[in-house]
């Protein structure tokens, strides 16, 4: 079983992920927690590539897209398919969704090619459910800059990107609500985890 969380700047994904992690594992359960962009050595360098940007710019816009796209591939192939091959629930932080968000939606590039250049990085993985933790970006970069985190290049992005980011997340959760958990971030964390709990009973099923 494969599950994603998806979110914005300062949702508070990793706790869900961490926290969901623990209770599948206390129940018995194989859990394999990983991330993108970074979750290999070759993933670790392409994550400095885009985000380290204290030697420039940054890569421009469709470079961008296939250095995430390129995180994919090797993430998809060496860690996500082998551990669901091997019948552990993989919990992700971020996926496909996040290129739609943020290179689609965020850079404006057309979500469509976007999604075809996923679904090839992918060989067309699909998670099972996609927990979608939306925040308001102002209350997000807030976290986010009291957690101690620079966000100067959160900030360098106008607040406009960081809405198209969010709206990008909610349409696509509307467009499939039976594989889309949407969770307001503002709730406890309590809560939060105590609702993807109950749905990823659903969808194990007995
Ligand atoms: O989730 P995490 O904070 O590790 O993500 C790092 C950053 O990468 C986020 O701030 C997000 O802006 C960016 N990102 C992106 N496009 C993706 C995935 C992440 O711009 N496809």
């Amino acid at each position: 079983v494969f599950v994603v969380f998806e979110g914005g700047e300062g949702a508070g994904k990793s706790t869900q992920v961490n926290r969901l992690a623990e209770t599948l594992r206390e129940e018995g359960r194989e859990v394999v927690v990983t991330r993108e962009p970074g979750a290999t050595d070759i993933g670790s360098r392409i994550r400095g590539l885009v985000l380290d940007k204290e030697h420039g710019a940054g890569p421009s816009p469709r470079a961008e897209a296939l250095l995430y796209a390129a995180d994919r591939a090797h993430h998809v192939a060496t860690v996500v398919r082998p551990a669901l091959g091997r019948g552990e629930v993989v919990i992700s932080d971020r996926y496909v969704d996040s290129s739609l968000a943020y290179q689609g939606a965020g850079r404006t590039l057309p979500v469509q090619e976007i999604s075809w250049l996923s679904a090839w990085a992918t060989g067309g993985l699909k998670p099972d459910l996609v927990v979608l933790l939306d925040v308001d970006p102002t209350v997000g970069l807030t976290r986010v800059s009291s957690r101690g985190e620079g966000t100067d290049r959160l900030e360098s992005e106008s607040k406009a990107f960081h809405d198209r980011v969010r709206y990008a997340f909610l349409d696509l959760a509307a467009a499939d609500p039976k594989r889309y958990l949407v969770l307001d971030a503002a709730r406890p964390p309590e809560a939060l985890a105590a609702a993807v709990a109950s749905r990823l009973a659903d969808v194990l099923g007995p």
